[in-house]
This record gives structure tokens, C-alpha cells and sequence, in this order.
């Protein structure tokens, strides 16, 4: 985490985004940042541990992160979309967000039993999202064989709630 501090100055906090209350962290500067991104991207990679058949990234911002990664993993990228966005049959997974529900959807053709996945996104709070996303890989009988952020806000506990699904998940920024 300390060697990632150059990391942290390139991500910047908007208040009360997108509700008053909320410190939204925004990644968009870090993205804009060559040598930052680079970096970041690098450092995931160097993270990831055993082979990886797919990197599955969570619309949207996710997908930066399953794109550049899979790239020099030679994995292949997997989208995880909100519900309603694929064309072809698709399997689905619902979850709670603190008003009613939303649903993730990945093509049901995606890839075959037993297939490895390593499972990224931009950042991780509740897990709600992130959690989802593993039940709907495993239902459609992919190994998870880790979880990747670039940010996560552990006070809300969603990187410790994978960890105890026994979900490796790590992150470069707390
Ligand atoms: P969770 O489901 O863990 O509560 O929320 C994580 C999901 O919401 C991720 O897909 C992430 O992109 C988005 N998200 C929630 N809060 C923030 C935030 O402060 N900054 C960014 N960049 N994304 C957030």
C-alpha cells in the first residue's frame, strides 16, 4: 500500500457524489495519467497469481482493467454488463443495492465449465456488486481464482465479505 502512494495522489475525492454524504472516488485522473495507468496496470498484473483462462471486468470501468490485464496475461476478456445490454442468451444474477435491486448478465456461452477466472473492477465498497458477480461466474461454472481492485474502501468491508466467501481479493489502494 505504501508504494502505491503514488498511485492514491492520482485519485481525486468529489463530495457528496453522486448524493450528499457520499466522497466519491474518482479514477478518471489516474486514467488520464500515462505514466499512472501504466503503472497501475502493472502492478495488477504482477499481482496476479497462477493462470488465468479470462479476465472478467464489471461495466463499465471494470472493463478498462479486464482489457488492459488480459492483454499481457493472454487471457481472454469476459464482460460482465448490466442486465438487458447482450445480444445472445445470457445467465443473470440479481443483487441488492440500498434501494431495490440491479442484475448483472454475462452470455451464457461465455466459456466452458471449470474455466479460470480472475474477476476485476475499479474499486470495491459494499461487495454487493462484486459479490454478485462471483455467484454468477460460479453458477456458470467458472473457477474464480481471484479478485483485483485498484481501489478498496475497507471500512465498508466488501474485499473482507469476498475474503470469506474464500475469494483471494486485493487490492493496490486502501
Ligand atoms: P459495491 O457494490 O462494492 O458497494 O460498489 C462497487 C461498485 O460501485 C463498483 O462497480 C464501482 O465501480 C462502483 N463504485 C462505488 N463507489 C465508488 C466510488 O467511490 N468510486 C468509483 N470509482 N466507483 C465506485
Amino acid at each position: 500500500q505504501e508504494r502505491n502512494a503514488d498511485l492514491k495522489a492520482l485519485i481525486r475525492t468529489i463530495p457528496d457524489f453522486p448524493k450528499p454524504g457520499i466522497q466519491f472516488r474518482d479514477i478518471t485522473t489516474l486514467l488520464l495519467d500515462p505514466t499512472g495507468w501504466a503503472t497501475a496496470i502493472e502492478r495488477m498484473v504482477a499481482a496476479v497469481s497462477g493462470p488465468v483462462d479470462l479476465v472478467a471486468g464489471i461495466e463499465a470501468r471494470g472493463f478498462l482493467f479486464a482489457a488492459a490485464l488480459a492483454a499481457p496475461l493472454k487471457a481472454g476478456v469476459l464482460l460482465i454488463r448490466k442486465d438487458g445490454k447482450l445480444p445472445g442468451a445470457t445467465i443473470a444474477e440479481d443483487y441488492a443495492l440500498e434501494y431495490g435491486t440491479d442484475r448483472i448478465a454475462i452470455h451464457a456461452d461465455a466459456f466452458a465449465p471449470g474455466a479460470r477466472v480472475l474477476l476485476v473492477d475499479d474499486l470495491i465498497a459494499t461487495g454487493g456488486t462484486a459479490r454478485a458477480a462471483v455467484r454468477l461466474l460460479a453458477k456458470a461454472g467458472a473457477v474464480v481464482t481471484q479478485a483485483q481492485f485498484l481501489v478498496d474502501l475497507p471500512d465498508l468491508g466488501g474485499a473482507g465479505a469476498l475474503r470469506a466467501d474464500g475469494i483471494d481479493a486485493t487490492a493496490l489502494i486502501d
